[in-house]
Protein backbone atom coordinates (compact mmCIF):
# COMPACT_ATOMS: atom_id res chain seq x y z
CA UNK A 1 0.00 0.00 0.00
CA UNK A 2 2.66 2.28 0.92
CA UNK A 3 1.00 5.17 2.36
CA UNK A 4 0.01 5.93 5.99
CA UNK A 5 -3.57 4.91 7.85
CA UNK A 6 -5.22 7.34 9.23
CA UNK A 7 -8.77 7.25 10.87
CA UNK A 8 -9.10 3.76 8.54
CA UNK A 9 -7.86 5.30 5.11
CA UNK A 10 -4.93 4.78 3.34
CA UNK A 11 -3.27 8.67 3.24
CA UNK A 12 -0.40 10.43 1.77
CA UNK A 13 1.10 12.90 3.79
CA UNK A 14 -0.45 16.59 3.91
CA UNK A 15 2.60 18.15 2.31
CA UNK A 16 2.45 15.76 -0.48
CA UNK A 17 6.38 14.79 0.37
CA UNK A 18 7.43 11.43 0.15
CA UNK A 19 10.76 9.21 1.36
CA UNK A 20 12.90 6.52 -0.67
CA UNK A 21 13.44 3.72 1.10
CA UNK A 22 16.56 1.88 0.23
CA UNK A 23 18.07 -1.71 0.76
CA UNK A 24 21.30 -1.48 2.89
CA UNK A 25 22.27 -4.47 1.38
CA UNK A 26 22.59 -2.68 -2.10
CA UNK A 27 21.22 1.27 -1.72
CA UNK A 28 18.48 0.09 -4.49
CA UNK A 29 15.68 2.23 -3.91
CA UNK A 30 12.44 -0.65 -2.56
CA UNK A 31 9.78 1.99 -2.43
CA UNK A 32 8.39 5.15 -1.83
CA UNK A 33 6.37 6.22 1.15
CA UNK A 34 4.61 9.52 2.59
CA UNK A 35 6.92 11.82 4.70
CA UNK A 36 4.30 12.88 7.05
CA UNK A 37 4.66 15.91 9.47
CA UNK A 38 3.26 17.62 12.59
CA UNK A 39 -0.14 18.09 10.82
CA UNK A 40 -0.06 14.48 10.04
CA UNK A 41 0.45 13.52 13.31
CA UNK A 42 -2.14 16.03 14.75
CA UNK A 43 -4.83 14.24 12.28
CA UNK A 44 -3.61 10.93 13.72
CA UNK A 45 -4.01 12.00 17.37
CA UNK A 46 -7.53 13.36 17.15
CA UNK A 47 -8.87 10.48 15.32
CA UNK A 48 -7.50 8.37 17.76
CA UNK A 49 -9.12 10.90 19.98
CA UNK A 50 -12.43 10.28 18.61
CA UNK A 51 -12.15 6.86 18.68
CA UNK A 52 -11.09 6.38 22.17
CA UNK A 53 -13.67 9.12 23.20
CA UNK A 54 -16.52 7.14 21.40
CA UNK A 55 -15.31 4.00 22.77
CA UNK A 56 -16.40 1.74 20.16
CA UNK A 57 -12.72 -0.36 20.93
CA UNK A 58 -12.55 0.24 24.66
CA UNK A 59 -16.28 -0.33 25.38
CA UNK A 60 -15.83 -4.32 23.65
CA UNK A 61 -15.58 -6.90 26.13
CA UNK A 62 -12.03 -7.74 26.59
CA UNK A 63 -12.79 -10.99 25.65
CA UNK A 64 -13.82 -9.31 21.70
CA UNK A 65 -10.71 -7.47 21.51
CA UNK A 66 -8.40 -10.27 22.55
CA UNK A 67 -10.74 -12.53 19.11
CA UNK A 68 -9.59 -9.81 17.36
CA UNK A 69 -6.13 -9.90 18.03
CA UNK A 70 -6.14 -13.32 18.09
CA UNK A 71 -7.39 -13.23 14.22
CA UNK A 72 -4.38 -10.69 13.53
CA UNK A 73 -1.83 -13.35 14.86
CA UNK A 74 -3.28 -15.57 12.46
CA UNK A 75 -3.39 -13.19 9.86
CA UNK A 76 0.80 -12.77 10.71
CA UNK A 77 0.92 -16.16 10.36
CA UNK A 78 -0.18 -16.66 7.20
CA UNK A 79 1.69 -13.70 5.80
CA UNK A 80 5.01 -15.11 7.68
CA UNK A 81 6.92 -15.12 4.07
CA UNK A 82 5.82 -12.34 2.69
CA UNK A 83 6.68 -10.17 5.83
CA UNK A 84 9.90 -11.76 6.52
CA UNK A 85 10.58 -11.10 3.13
CA UNK A 86 10.13 -7.15 3.72
CA UNK A 87 12.22 -6.97 6.78
CA UNK A 88 15.34 -8.37 5.20
CA UNK A 89 14.45 -6.05 2.29
CA UNK A 90 14.36 -3.11 4.19
CA UNK A 91 16.71 -3.79 7.21
CA UNK A 92 19.29 -6.44 5.60
CA UNK A 93 18.84 -9.09 8.55
CA UNK A 94 19.32 -12.53 7.28
CA UNK A 95 15.78 -14.00 5.99
CA UNK A 96 16.50 -16.74 8.67
CA UNK A 97 16.18 -13.97 11.41
CA UNK A 98 13.43 -12.07 9.86
CA UNK A 99 11.25 -15.51 9.84
CA UNK A 100 12.09 -16.06 13.49
CA UNK A 101 10.57 -12.07 14.03
CA UNK A 102 7.67 -13.03 12.31
CA UNK A 103 7.26 -16.09 14.50
CA UNK A 104 7.85 -13.84 17.55
CA UNK A 105 5.33 -11.36 16.58
CA UNK A 106 2.45 -13.56 16.04
CA UNK A 107 3.18 -15.01 19.32
CA UNK A 108 2.87 -11.70 21.31
CA UNK A 109 -0.41 -11.21 19.52
CA UNK A 110 -1.50 -14.28 20.29
CA UNK A 111 -0.02 -14.21 23.77
CA UNK A 112 -1.82 -10.85 24.28
CA UNK A 113 -5.26 -12.23 22.49
CA UNK A 114 -5.34 -14.79 25.77
CA UNK A 115 -4.32 -12.59 28.59
CA UNK A 116 -6.93 -9.85 27.15
CA UNK A 117 -9.66 -11.38 29.45
CA UNK A 118 -7.26 -12.40 32.36
CA UNK A 119 -6.50 -9.00 34.12
CA UNK A 120 -10.00 -7.83 34.83
CA UNK A 121 -9.10 -5.83 38.19
CA UNK A 122 -9.41 -7.21 41.82
CA UNK A 123 -11.68 -6.86 44.60
CA UNK A 124 -10.84 -5.26 47.85
CA UNK A 125 -12.35 -6.28 51.55
CA UNK A 126 -13.56 -3.24 52.43
CA UNK A 127 -13.15 -1.42 55.96
CA UNK A 128 -16.79 -0.20 55.57
CA UNK A 129 -19.42 -2.57 56.29
CA UNK A 130 -22.20 -2.59 53.58
CA UNK A 131 -20.06 -2.11 51.02
CA UNK A 132 -18.36 -3.64 48.29
CA UNK A 133 -15.29 -2.20 46.91
CA UNK A 134 -13.02 -3.49 43.75
CA UNK A 135 -10.25 -2.36 41.36
CA UNK A 136 -10.62 -2.43 37.72
CA UNK A 137 -8.55 -1.86 34.98
CA UNK A 138 -9.33 0.53 32.00
CA UNK A 139 -7.06 1.69 29.15
CA UNK A 140 -4.98 4.55 29.32
CA UNK A 141 -6.08 6.64 26.23
CA UNK A 142 -4.64 7.38 23.25
CA UNK A 143 -1.02 5.88 23.22
CA UNK A 144 2.02 7.35 21.10
CA UNK A 145 3.75 4.15 19.73
CA UNK A 146 7.79 4.79 18.47
CA UNK A 147 9.98 2.06 17.40
CA UNK A 148 13.50 2.19 15.97
CA UNK A 149 14.87 0.67 13.09
CA UNK A 150 16.61 -2.30 14.47
CA UNK A 151 13.75 -4.78 14.57
CA UNK A 152 11.13 -2.66 13.05
CA UNK A 153 7.60 -4.90 13.48
CA UNK A 154 8.90 -7.03 16.38
CA UNK A 155 9.40 -3.59 18.37
CA UNK A 156 5.85 -2.39 17.23
CA UNK A 157 4.68 -5.66 18.09
CA UNK A 158 5.72 -5.50 21.50
CA UNK A 159 3.61 -2.42 21.85
CA UNK A 160 0.48 -2.59 19.42
CA UNK A 161 -0.66 -5.78 21.27
CA UNK A 162 -0.26 -4.78 24.64
CA UNK A 163 -2.07 -1.44 23.92
CA UNK A 164 -4.45 -2.80 21.67
CA UNK A 165 -5.85 -5.30 23.79
CA UNK A 166 -6.08 -2.80 27.09
CA UNK A 167 -8.62 -1.12 24.86
CA UNK A 168 -6.51 2.10 23.91
CA UNK A 169 -6.30 3.76 20.92
CA UNK A 170 -3.08 4.24 19.25
CA UNK A 171 -0.58 6.46 17.30
CA UNK A 172 2.18 4.17 16.02
CA UNK A 173 5.27 6.37 14.16
CA UNK A 174 8.24 3.97 12.71
CA UNK A 175 11.83 4.66 12.22
CA UNK A 176 11.96 6.59 9.21
CA UNK A 177 13.87 4.02 6.91
CA UNK A 178 12.28 0.95 7.95
CA UNK A 179 8.42 1.35 7.57
CA UNK A 180 7.49 -1.09 5.53
CA UNK A 181 6.32 -4.36 7.37
CA UNK A 182 4.53 -1.33 9.65
CA UNK A 183 2.91 -0.56 6.74
CA UNK A 184 2.23 -4.18 6.25
CA UNK A 185 0.68 -4.93 9.77
CA UNK A 186 -1.32 -1.87 9.50
CA UNK A 187 -3.04 -3.82 6.20
CA UNK A 188 -3.63 -6.40 8.52
CA UNK A 189 -5.70 -4.56 11.02
CA UNK A 190 -7.71 -2.71 7.91
CA UNK A 191 -8.00 -6.71 6.91
CA UNK A 192 -9.40 -7.70 10.43
CA UNK A 193 -11.67 -4.49 10.74
CA UNK A 194 -10.63 -2.87 13.61
CA UNK A 195 -12.68 0.07 14.20
CA UNK A 196 -11.52 3.30 12.45
CA UNK A 197 -9.08 5.59 14.51
CA UNK A 198 -8.55 2.79 16.70
CA UNK A 199 -5.22 1.85 15.18
CA UNK A 200 -3.09 4.67 12.94
CA UNK A 201 0.06 4.89 11.26
CA UNK A 202 2.16 8.27 10.68
CA UNK A 203 5.38 7.84 8.66
CA UNK A 204 7.96 10.60 9.08
CA UNK A 205 11.00 12.11 10.98
CA UNK A 206 11.01 11.99 15.20
CA UNK A 207 12.24 15.54 14.92
CA UNK A 208 8.48 16.26 13.95
CA UNK A 209 5.69 13.34 13.81
CA UNK A 210 7.48 11.94 16.83
CA UNK A 211 8.16 15.02 18.66
CA UNK A 212 4.46 15.77 18.21
CA UNK A 213 3.18 12.73 19.62
CA UNK A 214 5.43 13.85 22.67
CA UNK A 215 3.81 16.95 22.97
CA UNK A 216 0.71 17.23 21.96
CA UNK A 217 -2.25 16.89 24.73
CA UNK A 218 -4.54 14.15 23.30
CA UNK A 219 -1.88 11.48 24.14
CA UNK A 220 -2.43 10.21 27.12
CA UNK A 221 0.84 7.50 27.35
CA UNK A 222 3.90 7.41 25.18
CA UNK A 223 5.80 4.08 24.51
CA UNK A 224 9.28 4.74 22.83
CA UNK A 225 11.84 2.09 21.74
CA UNK A 226 15.02 3.54 20.81
CA UNK A 227 18.16 5.71 21.77
CA UNK A 228 18.61 8.11 25.23
CA UNK A 229 18.73 11.08 23.45
CA UNK A 230 16.01 11.21 21.92
CA UNK A 231 14.06 9.32 25.13
CA UNK A 232 15.25 12.59 27.18
CA UNK A 233 13.71 14.60 24.22
CA UNK A 234 10.56 12.85 24.38
CA UNK A 235 10.72 12.89 28.51
CA UNK A 236 10.17 16.64 28.76
CA UNK A 237 8.12 16.76 25.83
CA UNK A 238 6.11 14.50 27.87
CA UNK A 239 6.60 16.38 31.08
CA UNK A 240 3.22 19.03 29.21
CA UNK A 241 0.47 17.22 30.51
CA UNK A 242 2.34 14.58 32.40
CA UNK A 243 1.97 11.60 30.22
CA UNK A 244 2.62 7.84 31.06
CA UNK A 245 5.88 7.12 29.44
CA UNK A 246 7.45 3.81 29.30
CA UNK A 247 11.09 3.89 27.77
CA UNK A 248 13.21 1.06 26.25
CA UNK A 249 16.41 2.56 25.82
CA UNK A 250 19.85 1.43 25.06
CA UNK A 251 22.47 -1.30 26.59
CA UNK A 252 26.20 -2.13 26.57
CA UNK A 253 25.71 -5.34 28.02
CA UNK A 254 27.78 -7.92 29.85
CA UNK A 255 28.80 -11.73 28.59
CA UNK A 256 30.51 -13.23 31.60
CA UNK A 257 32.55 -16.25 31.34
CA UNK A 258 34.04 -18.21 34.10
CA UNK A 259 36.96 -20.84 33.94
CA UNK A 260 34.71 -23.65 34.33
CA UNK A 261 31.97 -22.38 31.88
CA UNK A 262 31.87 -25.05 29.13
CA UNK A 263 34.41 -23.67 27.13
CA UNK A 264 33.17 -24.45 23.56
CA UNK A 265 29.16 -23.67 24.06
CA UNK A 266 30.09 -20.29 25.79
CA UNK A 267 32.67 -19.45 22.64
CA UNK A 268 29.95 -20.21 19.81
CA UNK A 269 27.61 -18.11 22.11
CA UNK A 270 29.72 -15.32 22.61
CA UNK A 271 29.85 -15.23 19.08
CA UNK A 272 25.91 -14.77 18.91
CA UNK A 273 25.60 -12.40 21.75
CA UNK A 274 27.43 -9.70 19.58
CA UNK A 275 27.37 -10.42 15.94
CA UNK A 276 23.50 -11.28 15.56
CA UNK A 277 21.76 -9.23 13.20
CA UNK A 278 25.35 -7.02 13.09
CA UNK A 279 25.23 -6.16 16.78
CA UNK A 280 22.37 -3.84 16.25
CA UNK A 281 20.61 -5.06 19.05
CA UNK A 282 19.84 -3.35 22.15
CA UNK A 283 20.84 -6.07 24.11
CA UNK A 284 23.83 -7.56 22.51
CA UNK A 285 26.79 -9.00 24.37
CA UNK A 286 28.99 -6.56 23.07
CA UNK A 287 30.91 -6.38 26.37
CA UNK A 288 32.68 -10.22 26.86
CA UNK A 289 34.40 -10.43 30.47
CA UNK A 290 36.81 -13.63 30.45
CA UNK A 291 38.12 -15.35 33.66
CA UNK A 292 41.73 -14.71 33.64
CA UNK A 293 42.85 -18.08 33.64
CA UNK A 294 41.31 -19.02 30.00
CA UNK A 295 41.22 -15.36 28.28
CA UNK A 296 44.22 -16.07 26.34
CA UNK A 297 42.45 -19.62 24.86
CA UNK A 298 39.25 -18.24 24.75
CA UNK A 299 40.00 -15.19 22.66
CA UNK A 300 41.67 -17.15 20.49
CA UNK A 301 39.12 -19.24 19.91
CA UNK A 302 36.37 -16.49 19.40
CA UNK A 303 38.38 -14.86 17.09
CA UNK A 304 38.82 -17.71 15.30
CA UNK A 305 35.42 -18.54 14.38
CA UNK A 306 34.12 -15.15 14.05
CA UNK A 307 36.86 -14.60 11.18
CA UNK A 308 34.49 -16.95 9.06
CA UNK A 309 31.33 -14.87 9.48
CA UNK A 310 30.36 -14.89 5.82
CA UNK A 311 28.74 -11.28 5.12
CA UNK A 312 26.47 -11.05 2.58
CA UNK A 313 22.88 -10.71 1.02
CA UNK A 314 20.03 -11.36 3.95
CA UNK A 315 17.94 -13.22 1.19
CA UNK A 316 21.45 -15.94 0.35
CA UNK A 317 20.69 -19.07 2.66
CA UNK A 318 24.86 -18.38 3.44
CA UNK A 319 25.03 -15.48 4.43
CA UNK A 320 25.49 -15.19 8.57
CA UNK A 321 25.36 -11.37 9.22
CA UNK A 322 23.78 -8.57 6.75
CA UNK A 323 25.11 -4.61 6.04
CA UNK A 324 24.34 -1.81 8.97
CA UNK A 325 21.33 0.11 8.50
CA UNK A 326 22.74 2.85 6.83
CA UNK A 327 25.77 4.94 5.90
CA UNK A 328 25.21 7.00 8.87
CA UNK A 329 25.40 4.44 11.29
CA UNK A 330 28.13 2.79 9.11
CA UNK A 331 30.22 5.81 10.00
CA UNK A 332 29.11 5.71 13.72
CA UNK A 333 30.50 2.24 14.29
CA UNK A 334 33.93 3.41 11.96
CA UNK A 335 33.99 6.35 14.63
CA UNK A 336 34.01 3.56 17.82
CA UNK A 337 36.44 1.50 16.32
CA UNK A 338 38.77 4.36 16.02
CA UNK A 339 37.76 5.50 19.29
CA UNK A 340 38.90 2.37 20.73
CA UNK A 341 42.42 2.37 18.94
CA UNK A 342 42.81 5.53 19.90
CA UNK A 343 41.99 4.91 23.64
CA UNK A 344 44.60 1.77 23.38
CA UNK A 345 42.53 -1.16 23.01
CA UNK A 346 44.18 -3.98 20.74
CA UNK A 347 42.40 -4.62 17.42
CA UNK A 348 42.19 -8.40 17.08
CA UNK A 349 40.07 -8.55 14.35
CA UNK A 350 38.17 -6.73 12.09
CA UNK A 351 37.77 -2.92 11.97
CA UNK A 352 37.35 -2.03 8.33
CA UNK A 353 34.80 -2.72 5.99
CA UNK A 354 35.17 -5.67 3.96
CA UNK A 355 37.12 -5.90 0.49
CA UNK A 356 34.87 -8.35 -1.36
CA UNK A 357 33.72 -6.29 -4.61
CA UNK A 358 29.76 -7.71 -3.90
CA UNK A 359 29.68 -5.96 -0.62
CA UNK A 360 30.99 -2.94 -1.73
CA UNK A 361 27.39 -0.84 -2.67
CA UNK A 362 26.29 -2.34 1.23
CA UNK A 363 26.54 -0.96 4.43
CA UNK A 364 29.12 -3.37 5.70
CA UNK A 365 31.52 -3.73 8.37
CA UNK A 366 33.36 -6.87 9.20
CA UNK A 367 32.94 -8.21 12.90
CA UNK A 368 35.65 -6.37 14.98
CA UNK A 369 37.23 -7.36 18.45
CA UNK A 370 38.76 -5.67 20.68
CA UNK A 371 41.49 -6.95 23.78
CA UNK A 372 43.22 -5.43 26.60
CA UNK A 373 39.86 -3.21 27.24
CA UNK A 374 38.23 -2.16 30.48
CA UNK A 375 35.69 -0.29 31.52
CA UNK A 376 37.39 3.71 31.69
CA UNK A 377 37.19 3.18 28.05
CA UNK A 378 34.49 5.01 25.87
CA UNK A 379 34.62 1.85 23.61
CA UNK A 380 33.44 -0.05 26.64
CA UNK A 381 30.84 2.29 28.05
CA UNK A 382 28.79 3.44 24.87
CA UNK A 383 26.62 1.62 22.24
CA UNK A 384 28.40 1.27 19.25
CA UNK A 385 25.23 -0.75 18.08
CA UNK A 386 27.39 -2.77 15.50
CA UNK A 387 29.75 -5.65 15.40
CA UNK A 388 31.95 -4.85 18.11
CA UNK A 389 33.26 -7.01 20.96
CA UNK A 390 35.02 -5.35 23.56
CA UNK A 391 36.89 -8.12 26.01
CA UNK A 392 38.27 -7.26 29.94
CA UNK A 393 39.10 -9.57 31.80
CA UNK A 394 38.86 -10.55 35.52
CA UNK A 395 40.15 -12.69 38.59
CA UNK A 396 37.55 -13.11 41.07
CA UNK A 397 33.36 -13.31 41.27
CA UNK A 398 33.41 -9.84 43.06
CA UNK A 399 35.70 -7.60 40.55
CA UNK A 400 33.54 -9.22 37.31
CA UNK A 401 30.30 -8.34 39.01
CA UNK A 402 32.20 -4.97 39.96
CA UNK A 403 33.54 -4.51 36.33
CA UNK A 404 29.62 -5.69 34.59
CA UNK A 405 27.93 -2.97 36.71
CA UNK A 406 30.52 -0.03 36.16
CA UNK A 407 27.78 1.19 33.36
CA UNK A 408 25.17 3.86 32.98
CA UNK A 409 23.49 0.91 31.54
CA UNK A 410 21.36 -1.90 32.76
CA UNK A 411 19.34 -3.76 30.02
CA UNK A 412 21.15 -7.53 29.61
CA UNK A 413 23.72 -10.22 30.89
CA UNK A 414 24.59 -12.88 31.02
CA UNK A 415 26.74 -15.48 33.13
CA UNK A 416 28.90 -18.97 31.96
CA UNK A 417 29.83 -21.47 35.03
CA UNK A 418 28.86 -24.68 35.87
CA UNK A 419 29.11 -23.60 39.54
CA UNK A 420 24.93 -22.85 39.55
CA UNK A 421 25.26 -21.12 43.19
CA UNK A 422 27.75 -18.99 41.96
CA UNK A 423 25.58 -18.30 38.99
CA UNK A 424 22.86 -17.48 41.33
CA UNK A 425 24.81 -15.23 43.32
CA UNK A 426 26.28 -13.62 40.34
CA UNK A 427 23.07 -12.75 38.81
CA UNK A 428 21.19 -11.46 41.98
CA UNK A 429 24.34 -8.64 42.03
CA UNK A 430 23.84 -7.58 38.28
CA UNK A 431 21.92 -4.35 38.10
CA UNK A 432 19.99 -6.22 34.97
CA UNK A 433 16.76 -6.48 33.29
CA UNK A 434 17.23 -9.87 31.98
CA UNK A 435 19.95 -12.31 32.99
CA UNK A 436 20.53 -15.09 31.45
CA UNK A 437 22.84 -18.08 32.79
CA UNK A 438 24.08 -20.60 30.17
CA UNK A 439 22.84 -18.85 27.49
CA UNK A 440 22.09 -15.74 25.35
CA UNK A 441 19.08 -13.64 23.78
CA UNK A 442 16.06 -15.70 24.89
CA UNK A 443 13.24 -13.56 25.36
CA UNK A 444 9.41 -14.71 24.53
CA UNK A 445 6.41 -12.59 25.65
CA UNK A 446 5.86 -14.58 29.31
CA UNK A 447 8.92 -12.86 30.88
CA UNK A 448 9.20 -9.05 31.32
CA UNK A 449 11.73 -6.88 29.13
CA UNK A 450 13.13 -3.65 30.28
CA UNK A 451 16.26 -1.83 31.73
CA UNK A 452 17.21 -0.56 35.23
CA UNK A 453 19.26 2.59 35.22
CA UNK A 454 19.75 4.04 31.90
CA UNK A 455 18.19 1.29 30.16
CA UNK A 456 14.35 2.20 30.78
CA UNK A 457 11.52 2.83 32.34
CA UNK A 458 8.80 0.65 32.98
CA UNK A 459 8.51 -2.97 31.12
CA UNK A 460 7.06 -4.46 27.95
CA UNK A 461 6.05 -8.15 27.64
CA UNK A 462 4.37 -10.06 30.16
CA UNK A 463 1.25 -9.47 32.31
CA UNK A 464 3.15 -6.29 33.57
CA UNK A 465 3.90 -5.14 29.35
CA UNK A 466 -0.46 -5.29 29.64
CA UNK A 467 -0.63 -3.26 32.85
CA UNK A 468 1.72 -0.50 31.53
CA UNK A 469 -1.45 0.42 29.06
CA UNK A 470 -4.18 0.25 32.22
CA UNK A 471 -5.22 2.70 34.59
CA UNK A 472 -6.54 1.40 37.99
CA UNK A 473 -9.63 2.36 38.99
CA UNK A 474 -11.18 2.01 42.38
CA UNK A 475 -15.20 1.55 42.43
CA UNK A 476 -16.31 1.66 46.11
CA UNK A 477 -20.36 0.69 46.11
CA UNK A 478 -22.74 1.11 49.41
CA UNK A 479 -24.99 -1.47 49.60
CA UNK A 480 -27.04 0.13 52.19
CA UNK A 481 -27.36 4.00 51.92
CA UNK A 482 -27.88 6.19 54.87
CA UNK A 483 -27.90 10.11 55.97
CA UNK A 484 -24.62 10.29 57.58
CA UNK A 485 -25.67 13.57 59.04
CA UNK A 486 -22.07 14.67 59.73
CA UNK A 487 -23.36 18.34 58.99
CA UNK A 488 -26.80 18.17 61.18
CA UNK A 489 -28.22 21.38 61.86
CA UNK A 490 -27.19 22.22 65.00
CA UNK A 491 -29.39 24.98 67.11
CA UNK A 492 -28.14 28.07 68.25
CA UNK A 493 -27.29 28.18 71.98
P1 LIG B 1 16.49 6.65 17.83
O1 LIG B 1 16.37 7.08 19.24
O2 LIG B 1 17.31 7.49 16.91
O3 LIG B 1 15.05 6.57 17.14
C1 LIG B 1 14.02 5.78 17.66
C2 LIG B 1 12.68 6.36 17.22
O4 LIG B 1 12.50 7.63 17.84
C3 LIG B 1 12.57 6.62 15.72
O5 LIG B 1 11.27 6.33 15.29
C4 LIG B 1 12.86 8.10 15.61
O6 LIG B 1 12.31 8.69 14.45
C5 LIG B 1 12.19 8.62 16.87
N1 LIG B 1 12.71 9.89 17.37
C6 LIG B 1 13.95 10.41 17.26
N2 LIG B 1 14.02 11.61 17.87
C7 LIG B 1 12.80 11.87 18.37
C8 LIG B 1 12.23 12.97 19.10
N3 LIG B 1 12.95 14.03 19.44
N4 LIG B 1 10.95 12.88 19.48
C9 LIG B 1 10.20 11.81 19.16
N5 LIG B 1 10.67 10.75 18.44
C10 LIG B 1 11.95 10.78 18.06
O7 LIG B 1 16.97 5.14 17.89
P2 LIG B 1 17.33 4.19 16.68
O8 LIG B 1 18.66 4.62 16.15
O9 LIG B 1 16.19 4.07 15.75
O10 LIG B 1 17.46 2.78 17.44
C11 LIG B 1 18.61 2.39 18.08
C12 LIG B 1 18.50 2.57 19.56
O11 LIG B 1 17.35 1.89 20.05
C13 LIG B 1 19.66 1.97 20.31
O12 LIG B 1 20.07 2.83 21.33
C14 LIG B 1 19.08 0.69 20.91
O13 LIG B 1 19.74 0.21 22.04
C15 LIG B 1 17.68 1.11 21.20
N6 LIG B 1 16.81 -0.06 21.32
C16 LIG B 1 16.41 -0.47 22.57
C17 LIG B 1 15.61 -1.60 22.72
C18 LIG B 1 15.17 -2.08 24.08
O14 LIG B 1 14.34 -2.98 24.13
N7 LIG B 1 15.66 -1.55 25.17
C19 LIG B 1 15.22 -2.31 21.58
C20 LIG B 1 15.65 -1.87 20.33
C21 LIG B 1 16.45 -0.74 20.21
Amino acid sequence: MNKMYINGKWVDARSGQTKQIMNPYNQEVIATVPRGDRSDAKDAIQAARKAFDHGEWRNLTSIERGEILFQIALKIKEYRQELAELETLNTGKTLIESLADMDGIAGVFQYYAGLADKDGGYMIESPHPHSVSRVVREPVGVCGLITPWNYPLLQASWKLAPALAAGNTIVLKPAEITPLTSIKIFEIFDEVGLPPGVANLVLGPGSTVGAELAENHDVDLISFTGGGEAGRQIMKAAAGNFKKISMELGGKNPNIVFADADFETAVDYALNAVFFHAGQVCSAGARLLVEASIHDRFVEAVVEKAKHIRLGNGFDEDTQMGPLISAEHLATVEKYIQMGLEEGATLVLGGKRPQNPELQKGFFIEPTIFINCHTSMRIVQEESFGPVLTVETFHTEEEAIRLANDSIYGLAGAVWTSDLNRAERVVRQLRMGTTWINDYHPYFPQAPWGGYKQSGIGRELSLIGLEEYTELKHIYLNTNPQPMNWFKEVKPK
